[in-house]
This record gives structure tokens, C-alpha cells and sequence, in this order.
């Protein structure tokens, strides 16, 4: 999987960034050194936490709803708004900042983030991008990746003596497990994407991305309570994991948007045969009949 690819998009879809801040970034590799330190020593400390827009991807979610104890409901009244993202133009959870204070993160404290451990994806990338390129006279498929410094003049955080490498810094920001947690997810976003703009999805596809990407407890709802596991074929085993873990359920959630949304193979829910079977029939006894119609409308033209 083109995984360096989607994280060129992901960088551009979530990186982090200020309305209006400019940004020089500069290339890096993995052993790159830069000196960068955030601590409430910085005279900019939290400056940069307000005016930001931050999509939250599902794990964002999942992590900052059980840090606070809320259901997804709750959080996404509390601290979301929907939003069409970009090109894809699928539903996506932007963190809404505080309009009346100053446009602040509702997590940000004169001591720091309030949710830390627990902060989004794009939060926790800054000050390090990844991106790729796609090398042209190299054979296809064959990318290099590289890193890059967002050094933004207002943040003094590079001023601070604490040395770092890429590699290091994406350890301390537990980097590489966000990534592949966002990974399927991304890669849906991709998949959309590559439809081109003027397709759109159905408007109840579009409701189901929403649902699996924001709301576990929506989501398993819908799993266990509605005629889902009567439709589809879905392992025990699997069953099990989804019933109390919502990291599990999340990644079966993407599975599962990639084989009804997005009509692709998946190894863990294909529909039931004799659901397929009544649908193909369905299908066919329709062209027959558009068939029919189309035939009667030249005859009686001639
Ligand atoms: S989540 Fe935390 S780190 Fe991110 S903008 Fe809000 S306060 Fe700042
Ligand atoms: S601007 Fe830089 S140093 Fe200042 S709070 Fe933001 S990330 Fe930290």
C-alpha cells in the first residue's frame, strides 16, 4: 500500500496551521537534527492552540471521548461541528474553537493542553511533516519519503536548546501508532478522492461515513441492533472484539465503509450469499424491465 502517498494527503488534509501563518518548510530524513522544545517556559506557550482547523480523525475521537468519559454524542455536541472536507467532500468532525474567547482551543489552559496525552493527530505531528514524492524515472509505484520542518516564525519553540531527530520526535509523539491508526481511514479518503469531485456519494453513504468515523457508540448500535448481521458475514471472533473495544470496532468500521461505500474486497465482511443472490435478481428483473421499456419506446417511434 501506497502508504507515504496518503501520508502526503494526510499532511495536507490535517496538517497543523494557524489562519493566515506563514510556513517555510524545510526537508528533512529521519536522522535530521533540529533543536524544538514546547513547555510553559516559551514566551509563545499556547499562543499557537486558538484559530486552528483541526479535523479530527476517528481515533482522535476515540481517544479524546474516553480521556473526557463522554459518548461520542456527547463529544461531538460539546466540542465538534461537521464539516465537508475539501475535494473528498465527505463528512468529517472539525474541533470547534471557542468563539466567544478569543477563538481558543476548548482544551487549552494557561498551563498547557488539558488533554495532552490524548491531543489530536495534527496536534501532535507539529513541528515535523512527512510527505512523498512520487519519482517519476524511477519504476511506478516507487516513492521516497521525506520529512519536513514547519518552522513558523511566531512559535519560539525552536529557540529552545533541546535536540531532537525526526526519529526521536515521532517516537516522543507516539507518531507512528497514529499513523497506523489513521492509515484505512485516510485511505478511504483517498479512495473518494480519486473518484473526482463531481462524483458524489448517496446522501445515506455519506450519513455512514459520518457515523463510523465519528460515533462508536452509534456505529456498534447499528451493528448489533439492526438487521446488519443479516446482511453481512461477520466472524464471532470479530464479533466479539467490536462489542467492547472501540479501537477494534473503528478499524472494522473502515472495513466495513470500504466494502459498502467504496464496493472494494475486505478480509473481515463480505454480504451473505443469499442477500447478494436476492440483490443480483433485483438488479436483472430491473434491466429487463428498462430493456423492455427502451424496446416498446423505439417500436413506436418507428
Ligand atoms: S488540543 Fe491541545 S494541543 Fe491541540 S490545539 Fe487544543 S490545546 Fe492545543
Ligand atoms: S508556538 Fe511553538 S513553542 Fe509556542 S506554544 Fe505553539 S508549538 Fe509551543
Amino acid at each position: 500500500m501506497a502508504i507515504k502517498h496518503v501520508e502526503e494527503k494526510v499532511d495536507k488534509i490535517l496538517k497543523k496551521g494557524q489562519k493566515d501563518s506563514v510556513v517555510a518548510p524545510v526537508r528533512m530524513e529521519r536522522d535530521s537534527k533540529f533543536c524544538f522544545a514546547c513547555h510553559p517556559g516559551v514566551p509563545c506557550f499556547t499562543d499557537c492552540c486558538r484559530n486552528m482547523n483541526i479535523i479530527l480523525t476517528p481515533y482522535d475521537i476515540v481517544r479524546l471521548k474516553n480521556r473526557l468519559g463522554l459518548t461520542s454524542d456527547a463529544f461531538l455536541h460539546l466540542y465538534a461541528e461537521p464539516e465537508l472536507l475539501g475535494i473528498t467532500m465527505l463528512p468529517v468532525a472539525r474541533l470547534k474553537m471557542l468563539e466567544d474567547q478569543d477563538g481558543k482551543c476548548p482544551f487549552v489552559t494557561p498551563e498547557g493542553c488539558q488533554v495532552y496525552t490524548d491531543r489530536p493527530v495534527c496536534c501532535r505531528y507539529y513541528p515535523i511533516g512527512l510527505a512523498s514524492l512520487r519519482q517519476q524515472e524511477k519504476t511506478s509505484g516507487e516513492e521516497e519519503e521525506f520529512f519536513f520542518l514547519v518552522k513558523e516564525d511566531h512559535c519560539k519553540g525552536f529557540e529552545e536548546p533541546t535536540e531532537w531527530t525526526v526519529e526521536s520526535w515521532r517516537g516522543d509523539q507516539e507518531a507512528d501508532l497514529y499513523d497506523r491508526m489513521n492509515r484505512e481511514w485516510m485511505e478511504l479518503l483517498l479512495r473518494k478522492k480519486s473518484f473526482g469531485e463531481e462524483t458524489e456519494l448517496p446522501e445515506k453513504a455519506r450519513q455512514l461515513f459520518y457515523m463510523v468515523s465519528t460515533n462508536t457508540e452509534r456505529f456498534r448500535a447499528y451493528v448489533f441492533e439492526s438487521r446488519f448481521l443479516e446482511t453481512y458475514v461477520v466472524s464471532e471472533e470479530t464479533q466479539k472484539k467490536i462489542l467492547e473495544d472501540d479501537v477494534a470496532l473503528m478499524q472494522f468500521g473502515f472495513e466495513y465503509l470500504k466494502h459498502a461505500v467504496f464496493g472494494a474486497e475486505s478480509d473481515v465482511i463480505a454480504i451473505r450469499q443469499d442477500i447478494l443472490d436476492k440483490t443480483v435478481k433485483k438488479i436483472r428483473k430491473r434491466r429487463r424491465k428498462q430493456q423492455a421499456r427502451l424496446k416498446r419506446l423505439k417500436m413506436g417511434r418507428k
